[in-house]
């Protein structure tokens, strides 16, 4: 994704979302560049969403992503208000390496993709997440979780629009 540069307040938990999916046993590695299509926002949005990731895609990949981040619910909603941010950030995260939201209860251990996690205090991919993007991407890396990891919100295709 391209550089971004906000108030420290935003971006130092927007950094620790992506160091929190570097740090996960994926072959996927986030990292900033002076020069990319990907590009972060952040401001004040009338919209009700957290976040909201844009991606467009052509032949099963992903050409170009955007993701905007809404301080103004984010600021409403928060108790936390570092670990939110890292939350959402890392959420839209999510959505840029295929991962689509992972409705409420369909896993026991959570997801950064479940709408109604608590994003004040879960800012880490879950085992569930790191599988599903490793059976997208392949790997050999992944040991943990069980075997009941059914990654069935993993998508084959990405659409405008998704939020968190
Ligand atoms: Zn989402």
């Amino acid at each position: 994704m391209s550089v971004f540069s906000f108030n420290a307040t935003w971006q130092a938990p927007m950094e620790r979302a992506i160091s929190n999916w570097n740090s996960r046993p994926t072959t996927v590695f986030f990292e900033q560049l002076s020069i990319s299509n990907n590009t972060i926002t952040a401001g004040s949005r009338v919209y009700t969403w957290y976040g909201l990731h844009t991606a467009w895609h052509r032949a099963g990949i992903i050409t170009r992503f955007t993701i905007d981040m809404n301080s103004r619910t984010i600021s409403q909603d928060a108790t936390n208000f570092s670990n939110f941010v890292t939350s959402v950030f890392a959420h839209e995260l999510g959505h840029s390496i295929w991962l689509a939201d992972n409705p409420a209860g369909t896993t026991a251990n959570g997801s950064i993709m479940n709408h109604n996690r608590n994003r004040n205090t879960l800012t880490t991919p879950t085992a569930f997440d790191v599988a599903s993007v490793n059976i997208m991407f392949g790997s050999t890396a992944f040991n943990e979780g069980s075997a009941n990891i059914i990654p069935n919100w993993v998508i084959l295709k990405s659409e405008e629009g998704y939020h968190d």
